[in-house]
């Protein structure tokens, strides 16, 4: 299911590797004690070691040390128990060291693998080349003065995890797939926010097409892509952009190029720099980075239970189906909604009404879970009431949605409001009479075999009771008066 780009010559297939840069969720930065918090006032983050003052040391933060093999724990990749840091060398006016310390041949996280998960039910394995620690520049800001470029040095030194995958991908959606999936991921391990917006991720997006069969292209890299939108946007302009220059006989340049997202377009900013470019080296500040099996022995004792296990064990344990069990698990914030409100209930009805009472309401109001004025607690309650006849589902609906509004509890608004489902045979069949009594011609042509009338006799009774009936019980004692 690759993206294909029909050309005159033929179709093209779209090759795609992603580069993800994730904030590793730490209250220190990598090599200094300042805080990391996002939105703090300009340059107020900023120790010695951060800003680059001469003779200023730095020192690891064990816990991003802690993150990172975490983070290669839950994509299944191999930890490197002995890393270097080098010092990768250019000039930028928010990189006051003049480089920034990242890591190059000897990367803590080797290879690994993750799998996405597709719109038709299907998964695909995307295969992880490593994943670095490394630090983050600080921030030019263009546009708060006239003529000068201003620089806040607040994320100058902050830990991010760069993580490659390789060229697997082969479509737009599988690449949003592949930074969905790697985002919930990293929250369920807690080792990144996600948070998109703020930039605690974003991509650097490799770009090439070939035909079928044909050895990989040369590619072009989008820089800083923070949102699955725009990934998906700028590789279907890119890969168009690639196919017009070799169907008209061009060649690719391997470029570093900008997606502007006004515009739609992308644009090159540099030619590709290499490696020796940067004049790598080992950061003579730093000793290589070791620690033994018991580090990562214990990291591995406290995983949690990630996505794919818990979507297994869903479908498995709690017979849940295939899709309900994705909707579930894809964002952990609902897993554990979902699990408070299932614990000692139906699963399946909880799913039910996670996925559709609670997710129909957020949507009408455009709240986000952490915003639902129903708790797991109230949903289960509610839940509780249908299974003990005390409403019907239907009526459970309205309460929900009253629920939803008004924040009051399902057994307050089932007692204020009188919506107790009536079960008793005495009162059903006084209102069945009644109905049948007032709809004689109705009968009539229900006994000369207009069987489907016993839905209408039915939705009378229902109407006739405030809806409050219990159909189990209607349908008990309607049908053999019907029958006569
Ligand atoms: P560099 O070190 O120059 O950045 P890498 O080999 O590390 O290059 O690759 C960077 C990213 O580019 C990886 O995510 C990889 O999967 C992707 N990539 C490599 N070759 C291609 C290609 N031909 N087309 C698309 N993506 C590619
Ligand atoms: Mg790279």
């Amino acid at each position: 299911m690759g993206m294909i780009v029909q050309g005159a010559t033929g179709d093209w297939e779209v090759v795609i590797g992603l580069e993800v840069h994730a904030q590793v969720s730490s209250k220190a930065k990598l090599f200094s004690g300042s805080a990391t918090e996002y939105g703090a006032e300009q340059n107020t983050q900023v120790s010695f070691v951060d800003a680059a003052m001469p003779g200023m040391l730095p020192v690891i933060n064990e816990m991003a040390v802690e993150q990172a093999v975490r983070t290669g724990l839950g994509l299944k990749a191999q930890i490197n128990k002995f890393s270097v840091f080098d010092r990768k060398n250019y000039f930028y006016a928010d990189l006051p060291q003049g480089y920034q310390i990242s890591q190059y041949l000897q990367p803590i996280v080797g290879e690994g693998k993750m799998l996405i998960d597709l719109k038709d039910g299907s998964t695909k394995e995307i295969g992880i080349t490593r994943l670095h620690l490394e630090q983050d520049a600080g921030k030019s800001i263009h546009d708060q003065h006239p003529t000068n470029t201003l620089v806040d040095l607040n994320r100058s030194g902050v830990a991010l995890m760069e993580i490659v995958s390789e060229p697997d991908i082969r479509s737009p959606e599988e690449a949003a797939a592949y930074v969905k999936k790697l985002r919930s991921i990293l929250r369920y391990l807690g080792t990144c926010d996600g948070n998109m917006e703020e930039g605690s991720m974003r991509a650097d997006v490799n770009v090439s097409v070939r035909k079928p069969g044909d050895p990989f292209g040369t590619r072009c890299e989008m820089k800083n892509i923070n949102s699955l939108r725009f990934i998906q946007q700028a590789i279907v302009y890119e890969a168009n952009r690639q196919v017009d220059i070799l169907e008209a006989g061009g060649t690719i340049d391997q470029e570093t190029r900008l997606y502007d997202s006004v515009k739609g377009e992308t644009r090159s900013m540099r030619s590709k720099e290499e490696a020796h470019d940067y004049r790598y080296f080992p950061d003579p500040d730093l000793l290589p980075l070791e620690f033994d099996d018991a580090f990562v022995e214990k990291i591995k004792s406290q995983l949690p239970e990630l996505p794919d296990d818990k979507k297994a064990r869903f479908i498995e344990e709690l017979g849940l189906t295939a899709y309900d069990a994705g909707v579930l698990v894809a964002e952990k914030e609902v897993a554990d909604y979902f699990e408070a409100v299932a614990e000692g209930r139906d699963a399946k009805l909880s799913a039910n009404w996670v996925i559709g009472e609670l997710f129909g309401n957020l949507n009408r109001t455009g709240k986000s879970l952490s915003e639902s004025p129903v708790s797991a607690d109230a949903l289960g309650k509610l839940i509780d009431l249908i299974k003990d006849g005390t409403i019907s589902n239907r009526i459970a609906k309205e309460v929900f949605e009253e629920m939803f509004d008004s924040g009051k509890a399902a057994a307050d608004i089932v007692e204020e409001k009188g919506l107790k489902q009536v079960s008793d045979t005495g009162a059903i069949e006084a209102a069945i009479d009644e109905v049948i009594a007032a709809n004689p011609d109705k009968l009539e042509e229900y006994r000369g075999g207009k069987d489907k009338l016993l839905g209408f006799f039915m939705g009378q009774v229902m109407k006739a009771t405030g809806g409050k009936a219990n159909p189990g019980v209607v349908n008990k004692i309607l049908k053999p008066k019907l029958d006569g």
